[in-house]
């Protein structure tokens, strides 16, 4: 183990008032600055992923190469396929013998990676150097019946599937890894916000929320990237947002104490900002989501047609307008640096793109790139690859 073990150069854990602990920076970070970047305690590759994704460095190529045995896994090369097995040997032959019953919830695939992880890891390990898995909050005790009920449904599938390759903790310790890992879990997202997998990272899970966050998480791999996206001084507290910041006030807290179990005060909740009705153009959160969720089943459909011709026209002309339509909103209540507002430019971008409407795409692209500097980081493969399809004609 290195020396580094129990800190991260330039952070320090603290006593938030009115939060418990939390991270604060020690030096000054810059806006774009990486404050650090944590490999996944454990992670687990999305099964609708599957094919498309290598199950272990989650890089996205045709061609990938599949398990002998179970013909279900896909992996970059030989090595990738035996840095995998530790894990994906707890579903190898269990996919194989249960065939199309196979079907534990992703929650409880990441449990089991978990479980077996921790039979080896018995120190702290590189995701560990300033929270351990076991401190993570679980908040066992405010898990209300329905919630319960999916844990208990979670466990079951892991006894179902998985007890051949397992030693299963008792019932207690499993529904607290259960509480812990919902709290906790972070969903790998993509550049579009697809999601990839789901993983824990306890050091990033030290992050308290607010509504006016100081830094964004992104994925690099399978490991998390944390980045300033605002100026921070020696002191400040290092705050991501947990939840969707597109909806009111006391829509984001409804959601804060369903999932996180605490009520936000940060300036934005306090002014209550988004909730004003002298905005020139009010629209209600209820009405954007309809747009999102068009503008998302338009875009799928496009992705996975990939010949523009399969596709009717008027569904594209009506997902940019959408789209369009979206980045009004979007640009107003979301904070300046948000993956919601890149990933939108983005889509827009691709689908500008496909229309051959080329100025259009290239400016739409050009938007997401800024966001994306900031949240990603200037070399991050996201990055190449956008320049790559700016330059194409
Ligand atoms: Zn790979
Ligand atoms: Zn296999
Ligand atoms: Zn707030």
């Amino acid at each position: 183990l290195s020396d580094a073990e129990g800190s991260i150069e330039g952070l320090e854990r603290f006593d938030s008032p009115g939060k418990g602990r939390g991270l604060r920076v020690t030096r000054p970070f810059k806006l774009g600055e990486l404050l650090f970047s944590s490999p996944a305690y454990s992670y687990v590759l999305s099964v609708k992923e599957r094919g498309c994704l290598c199950e272990f460095c989650f890089t996205r190529k045709e061609g990938l190469a599949r398990c002998g045995k179970c013909k279900k896994a896909f992996y970059c090369n030989v090595k990738c396929q035996k840095g995998d097995w530790a894990m994906h040997k707890l579903e190898c032959s269990a996919m194989t013998a249960f065939g199309e019953k196979w079907c534990p919830s992703e929650m409880a695939r990441l449990v089991a990676r978990i479980l077996a992880k921790k039979k080896v890891q018995k120190e702290r390990c590189v995701s560990e150097k300033i929270l351990l898995l076991g401190e993570m909050q679980s908040h066992v005790e405010d898990v209300d019946n329905e919630k319960r009920e999916m844990n208990e449904a979670d466990i079951a599938g892991l006894y179902q599937f998985y007890s051949k390759h397992l030693d299963m903790p008792d019932h207690k310790d499993l529904l607290t890894l259960f509480s812990q890992v919902a709290c906790n879990g972070f969903t790998i997202e993509d550049d579009e916000l697809s999601h990839m997998g789901t993983a824990v990272y306890p050091d990033v899970a030290l992050i308290n929320h607010s509504c006016l966050p100081s830094v964004i998480v992104t994925y690099n791999g399978t490991s998390a990237e944390v980045r300033a996206v605002q100026d921070m001084k020696p002191g400040d507290e290092v705050l991501i947002s947990y939840i969707d910041l597109l909806y009111p006030t006391d829509d984001r807290n409804n959601r804060l104490r369903e999932s996180y179990y605490f009520t936000c005060d940060c300036q934005e909740c306090k002014s209550k900002s988004k909730v004003r009705s002298s905005q020139s153009d009010p629209i209600e959160p209820e009405v954007i989501n309809n747009m999102v969720r068009y503008a998302r089943k338009t875009i799928r459909e496009f992705r996975a047609s990939k010949n523009l011709l399969e596709m009717c026209e008027q569904n594209i002309d009506g997902a940019i307008r959408y789209g369009e339509k979206i980045l009004k909103p979007y640009n107003r209540l979301y904070p300046p640096y948000s993956l919601n507002v890149s990933s939108m430019y983005l889509k827009l971008g691709r689908l500008y793109m496909g229309m051959e409407r080329h100025s259009m795409g290239i400016s739409a692209f050009k938007k997401a790139l800024a966001i994306m500097e900031v949240a990603h980081g200037k070399d991050h493969s996201y990055l190449v690859e956008l320049r790559k399809e700016m330059a194409q004609k």
